[in-house]
């Protein structure tokens, strides 16, 4: 399965983990924080996974760091056809070792803003990788996405009444020891836990006071 160093992806995989057999994959592209890729490494371990995986994609970009392109409607951290790559070298992997199924946890919100998170996508691409590959024919790859009709305050409840170590995840933009509390991803998970009615480990009781 997929996994970045967030919730939504930290949430899916202890949803599949009773699963025998479990992978994990992560995407190094530039500019990632490194604590993004320490936390997913955490959260695979914690879990007990029995392989976890890392693709370096170096000159993969975020579109702020792309010169000249600035695509309407979608967040800085946008990488263009992201699900396209990604699901392809899960598809690869899963391939290499006989995956019945690849699980994403992208939630409701995403799949409103990214194309590349729609049902339309993903049940094209599963068609595409039964064309392209006798073997995921063969072993009826699904493509699953456990998350899809929450919204992410329900996922950190889900998160939260399944035990998944909330304190390894890592929402920041930003990299450093530390979440900075200033940029997006930190808002957001501010105002989740917040409408999710649970404490969040990782924020100080006057952080969450403020949002
Ligand atoms: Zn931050």
């Amino acid at each position: 399965m997929l996994l970045s160093g967030g919730i939504d992806s930290a949430t899916a995989l202890y949803l599949t983990k009773k699963t025998q057999g479990v992978r994990t994959l992560t995407f190094e592209y530039s500019g990632i924080a490194g604590s993004e890729l320490s936390a997913a490494r955490a959260i695979a371990s914690r879990a007990g996974v029995i392989e976890h995986r890392k693709v370096r994609l170096p000159d993969l970009k975020e579109a702020a760091d792309i010169p000249g392109f600035s695509p309407q409607g979608l967040p800085p951290t946008y990488i263009p056809l992201r699900n396209g790559i990604f699901y392809a070298l899960a598809a690869s992997y899963a391939e290499e070792t006989g995956a019945a199924s690849i699980v994403g946890g992208h939630n409701r919100d995403d799949a409103q803003v990214f194309a590349d998170v729609s049902p339309e996508f993903f049940s094209s691409l599963q068609k595409a990788f039964w064309s392209g590959s006798r073997i995921l024919r063969r072993e009826r790859l699904r493509i699953v996405r456990p998350l899809k009709t929450l919204r992410k305050p329900q996922v950190i409840r889900l998160a939260a009444s399944l035990g998944v170590p909330l304190e390894l995840t890592w929402s920041c933009h930003r990299d450093g020891e530390k979440h900075c509390w200033r940029c997006d991803g930190c808002n957001s998970r501010l105002r989740c836990f917040k409408e999710a009615g649970v404490r969040d480990p990782l924020a100080s009781p006057r952080l969450e006071k403020i949002n």
